[in-house]
């Protein structure tokens, strides 16, 4: 069965040198009781714990069953311990967290047999050994004796060839010795039992065979065995452990220690805590932003200017002007950037058709802004004098249309009317304060900001005379009337072929051309979160402008300008681009000034750029059209804002995870130095070094998982009080929350990051010496 030829096992420590074993060569039988018996010190543990593949020899050679052990593989032994030899130690080392049954079937499930039949087994082997009716106790609850019974049976439980017991009655009294002796040589009848002891008596009364062994050297032997070896005949199974063992097995150690290890989970919960309420809070004022951003942005309309600004071309250029110095001394002009990037639109017909084609279920609503001016008067106390709708500075000055208007000294904003005939402009986008919804070109409203004030200029200009913070009579001003008086009615002609502006007013106003304009409602904006995209004051439909630009077309003063290069007016000289101003104030101008495409929501203005992108595509950098997207700007300074904020908070909460992973590394560093027993036995079972590893990964991830679960509940619950305090600061509902996704990955992260940490202990715990973990107490 083995034999053991010229083993040396030296032990160096400083200076001397120990011969634990010295030479020792014997035979053992298929079956017999063999007693090892020694003084303390004299190399019996040594000898049995290499016989049991536990230690190593130095030198000489191991025959089990014929086969040489000399090139034996670190999976050699493992498998050779898990099947072919059990162990006896003399303080039990039964494993304290598991129970009984779990005890006994350990070495089995590291050999991989099913649970049905390991089962079994272990009820078999624990029958034998007389703990039947103890089965479900747990190891604290049972004596000295019972103990050392469950060790019997967890060494026979996998029916090994040889069993290896030291000194098995160390700790026993007489009476359960003598028990324990019986059953042991009861097992010894089919099988080869090799047991240390240092009592003489135990080992007359029951041993087979007697070796004597002093300083490492066997000194008698009452029955050695001189048979010639028989053939080889050695066919261990390799063994194996599944991350489900090893998960048990860490779950249960870990359920022994609750407290310690909910503080722990606690503690290292704190990195995912705080990343998880950044993540909810950025997460939360994302999601208002966006909110806030489509509800208000998305009425922002998408403009088209006469002059505008080539956004590309403007960051080419400020990128020149951020180079080196020149080098020599060579001067040259220069354009600057804002006017090097001018871009000049040509506005057509075939464009104004293009724009037709853009789906109503895009843009509803398309403004299109002339540059022509309104001959008006207004009956102020009985007496007609001229108004006007200008205002010289605006609420809310975002509003490029309303920019627009006042530099040509038009004034009023203009509102487009429907293009599906459903949905209105100013039902959408406005609230009634005082009067109605306009229905015809010549029904005007009064534009009110959000706190109900209607800009003082701009009722200046109409002929009002109320002093600041006046509360107005709304009825009274709906009574107002406006006319619009024909260029020709307005103009009249001087003998040397200038125009002059007629003082007439009373004349005027009952003029056949002239139109009765009428104040009908008094608007606010609808949007909480927007100044609303008219400015204050008059504002009136595009229809208005197109019967006024109908009407003075044709008109004598429009002729007469058109044929001279002269201001009609004035008299003064006029350049090309002066005259055609002037011509479009007059209104003789065919293309709008400006054009506003109105979203129907924050997507569809995607598809309208596109569609606008899809007109310029091929064409020649003049002919291009380019458009001013100012809500699409706004969006992604704000986005990038949020996201840079975010990285940054997380970046500090993260360093909180890494102080959870060098703490996770002290606790699995503890818990190695704890389970050191626990090492040995498993190994003293078959456990390769990475089942060993195994058991302490499976016990960080149980950490690291529990911790990233604990955390994220904990930032969820916080979210409530949070969100309750944010409401009471800024008056924002729900802000913080946390995303479900963010939520699985934080707890992914901690338990990889958890196991990482762990990862180095464990590997220590692997590669810790069987041999000297059993002799630890
Ligand atoms: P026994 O079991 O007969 O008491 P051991 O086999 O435990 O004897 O020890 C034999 C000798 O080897 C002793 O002198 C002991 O101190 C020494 N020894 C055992 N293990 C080690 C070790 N890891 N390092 C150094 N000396 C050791
Ligand atoms: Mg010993």
């Amino acid at each position: 069965m083995l034999s053991l030829q010229h083993l040396k096992k030296y032990y160096q420590t400083g200076d001397t040198v120990t011969k634990a074993l010295d030479d020792v060569s014997v035979n053992f039988r298929d079956r017999e009781f063999v007693a090892i018996l020694g003084t303390s010190g004299s190399g019996k543990t040594t000898l049995l714990n290499i016989i049991g593949g536990l230690d190593h020899y130095d030198s000489g050679d191991l025959i089990i069953n014929g086969k040489a052990t000399k090139n034996f593989q670190e999976q050699d032994w493992d498998a050779y311990r898990n099947n072919t030899v059990g162990f006896i130690f003399q303080d039990y080392n039964i494993i304290s967290h598991l129970n009984i049954l779990d005890n006994v079937t350990l070495g089995m499930t590291l050999s991989g047999v099913d649970a049905a039949t390991k089962k079994k087994r272990a009820q078999e082997a624990l029958t034998q050994v007389g703990l039947k009716d103890h089965i479900h106790k747990k190891p604290n609850q049972l004596s000295g004796g019972q103990l050392q019974r469950v060790a019997i049976a967890r060494a026979l439980a996998n029916d090994p060839q040889i069993l290896l017991a030291d000194e098995p009655t160390g700790a026993l009294d007489t009476q359960t010795s003598q028990e324990i002796m019986e059953l042991i040589k009861k097992v010894a009848q089919d099988r080869l039992v090799i047991m240390v002891t240092h009592n003489p008596q135990l080992a007359e009364q029951y041993a087979d065979r007697i070796i004597k062994f002093s300083d490492g050297q066997i000194t008698a032997d009452s029955n050695p065995d001189e048979e010639a070896l028989p053939p080889e005949n050695f066919h261990p199974r390799r063994t194996k452990m599944g991350f489900g063992t090893a998960l048990k097995l860490s779950f249960t150690n870990i359920k022994t220690k609750k407290g310690r290890t909910f503080l722990t989970m606690l503690a290292s919960s704190i990195g995912i805590i705080s990343i998880g309420v950044v993540l909810a809070l950025s997460n939360g004022f994302q999601k208002q932003i966006d909110a806030t951003q489509t509800e208000t942005l998305a009425q922002f309309p998408i403009s088209i200017s006469k002059v505008t600004s080539d956004p590309q071309q403007l960051q080419e250029e400020n990128s020149h002007s951020k180079q080196n110095f020149a080098k020599g001394h060579q001067i040259k002009a220069h354009v600057v950037p804002v006017n090097a990037a001018q871009h000049q639109n040509h506005l057509n017909a075939k464009y104004l058709r293009y724009l037709k084609k853009i789906k109503s279920s895009d843009a509803a609503n398309i403004a299109y802004t002339y540059a022509t001016g309104f001959n008006l008067i207004r009956s102020v106390n009985g007496k007609y004098r001229p108004v006007s709708f200008a205002v010289s500075n605006s609420d809310n000055i975002n509003n490029s249309q309303n920019l627009m208007a006042a530099s040509t000294g038009v004034g009023g904003s203009v509102y487009p009317v429907k293009r599906d005939g459903h949905s209105s402009f100013l039902r959408k986008n406005y609230r009634v304060l005082a009067g109605r919804y306009p229905r015809k070109a010549s029904e005007i409203v009064l534009i009110a900001n959000k706190q109900n004030g209607i800009n003082l200029d701009a009722l200046k200009n109409l002929g009002f005379q109320f002093h600041n913070k006046e509360v107005l009579d709304a009825p009274k001003l709906l009574q107002t009337a406006i006319k619009v008086v024909a260029n020709d009615d307005y103009y009249t002609q001087l003998p040397n072929g200038n125009f002059m502006p007629q003082r007439n007013y009373q004349q005027m106003a009952q003029a056949p051309h002239t139109q009765t304009l009428k104040i009908v409602g008094i608007l606010r904006t609808a949007n909480k979160n927007s100044d609303g995209l008219l400015a204050g004051g008059i504002a009136y439909s595009d229809q208005l402008t197109k019967q006024v630009m109908q009407t003075n077309r044709h008109s004598a003063i429009v002729r007469a300008q058109r044929a001279s290069n002269d201001n009609v007016l004035t008299n003064g000289q006029l350049t090309a681009t002066q005259k055609e101003m002037f011509l479009a104030t007059l209104g003789a101008e065919k293309m709008p000034s400006a054009i506003q495409i109105y979203p129907k929501s924050f997507n569809k203005k995607d598809h309208i750029t596109h569609y606008l992108d899809q007109y310029n595509r091929g064409k020649k950098k003049a002919d291009k059209i380019i458009y001013n997207d100012l809500a699409g700007n706004i969006t992604n300074i704000t986005g990038g804002l949020m996201n840079a904020i975010t990285y940054v908070l997380v970046g500090f909460a993260a360093i909180s995870l890494v102080t959870s992973m060098i703490m996770i590394a002290i606790i699995t560093y503890t818990s190695v130095i704890e389970r050191t027993k626990e090492i040995g036995v498993l190994k003293a079972l078959g456990a390769r070094k990475k089942d060993i590893t195994r058991v302490f990964d499976a016990e960080t991830t149980i950490l690291g998982a529990g911790s990233g679960i604990l955390g994220i509940v904990i930032a969820w619950l916080l979210t409530f009080p949070i969100n309750v305090l944010l409401k009471g600061m800024t008056d924002l509902t729900n802000v913080a929350q946390l995303n479900p996704v963010h939520a699985i990955w934080l707890v992914i992260i901690s338990t990889v990051l958890t196991v990482l940490g762990g990862h180095i202990p464990a590997r220590m715990a692997s590669k810790k010496d069987a041999a000297k973990a059993l002799r630890t107490d």
